[in-house]
């Protein structure tokens, strides 16, 4: 996206259209690259706002929104439609996108079909995953409610599940909406935590509270149903497992509480697999990441690209981009051979 002038202009249309789902950085660009070669480029985002995670995750304080709002300002001026509120799977499906004359379609939807821990109790009132409160929070802007429509709990004491940079994310969020104590519980040690070194610096410097070695086993709630503390057990490092980090074992009889007033599961993301689901003969794994050959991040079903969070599962900004990229060379390529061949 970075390396597009500032001023873009129109590109003379070479009349292919080329139909782009999601608009997080895997999708941007991929339609930037495709519309400054001439295609013709819609992309249909499920979200009412374009930007994927960059909009509904990640908070202002680390990405201010008038930067994303640019880019997506850019690629309407270089012709680029965005239609919201376009559930794909729901609205169309692949099929019916080439049907309406879509000639090859990129998969850019992310990974935002959260995990739970599945610990009794995590249907409380005032449990929230870690997308569903950074959304309510980034997109619906749920610190300004009542003046706007979305409401988010936060209370006095908020318990974050979770060692990734979206956990501290969600920390530092809670903090700034005017939570005392914010508690970080991460079930290994400092060492293997997959966020930044410098995410896990500014949450300190911040106040945050790290409960490391920590496992949370049980949410407790009050009469009424929503949450009142989460149990929790205290934990050794092992065997390193598959991923060569040391596994976790639980320490026995070290059961404690933590009171909370809410909690918010950070402990990954997979692609949804609405589209999976209703696009035959497109190949996944089978944890729902989209099989691509990484040459070209062309699917299992031919004109169908993929590329981003919806390929790799969970990952970076920079390798959605180039993914995006990669596919919008490939599928002008394809065009390219396909119409020579039609003649
Ligand atoms: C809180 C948080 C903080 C992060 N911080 C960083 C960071 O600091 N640095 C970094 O490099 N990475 C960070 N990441 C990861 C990074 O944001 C993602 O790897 C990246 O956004 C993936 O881009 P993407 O385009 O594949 O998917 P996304 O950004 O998830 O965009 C996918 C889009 O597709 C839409 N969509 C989904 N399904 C459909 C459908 N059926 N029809 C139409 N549209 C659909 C979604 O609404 C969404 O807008 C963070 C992630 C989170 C959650």
């Amino acid at each position: 996206m970075a390396n597009r002038p500032a001023k873009p202009n129109k590109v003379p249309t070479n009349h292919r259209k080329v139909a782009v789902i999601g608009s997080g950085p895997a999708g941007l660009s991929c339609a930037g690259d495709l519309a400054q070669r001439g295609y013709e480029v819609t992309i249909f985002e499920a979200l009412h706002v374009p930007g994927g995670v960059l909009m509904y995750g990640i908070p202002e304080f680390r990405l201010p929104k008038a930067l994303v709002q640019k880019e997506i300002n850019n690629l309407r001026q270089m012709g680029v439609d965005i239609q919201t509120n376009m559930v794909i799977g729901k609205i169309y499906a692949l099929d019916e996108l080439m049907e309406l004359g879509y000639e090859a379609i990129f998969i850019g939807s992310g990974a935002g079909l959260p995990s739970f821990m599945r610990i009794p109790g995590e249907n409380l009132n005032g449990v929230y995953s870690a997308n569903e409160f950074l959304t309510r929070i980034n997109l619906m802007k749920a610190y300004q409610f009542p003046s706007s429509d979305t409401p988010v709990k936060v209370g006095r004491r908020v318990a974050v599940v979770g060692g990734g940079n979206v956990a501290m994310d969600a920390a530092r969020c809670a903090k700034r909406l005017g939570a005392d104590e914010v508690t970080i519980i991460y079930r290994r040690s400092e060492a293997e935590m997959p966020a930044r070194i410098e995410e896990v610096h500014h949450a300190r410097e911040e106040g945050i509270i790290f409960r490391l070695l920590t496992n949370p086993t049980r949410i407790l709630g009050t009469d009424s149903g929503w949450v009142r503390a989460v149990e929790c057990v205290e934990m050794e490092l092992g065997e390193a497992d598959s991923s060569g980090r040391r596994r976790p074992v639980v320490k026995k009889g070290s059961e404690f509480q933590i009171e909370i007033d809410t909690i918010v599961i950070a402990i990954g993301t997979s692609p949804n697999p609405l589209i999976k689901s209703t696009t035959p003969g497109l190949e996944t794994q089978r944890w729902g990441g989209i099989i691509v050959d990484e040459a070209t991040m062309a699917t299992s079903k031919e004109g169908v690209y993929a590329g981003g969070d919806a390929v790799t599962g969970a990952a970076t900004v920079i390798l959605a981009m180039g993914a995006g990229k990669t596919a919008a060379q490939a599928i002008d390529d394809y065009l390219n051979k396909k119409h020579q061949a039609d003649g």
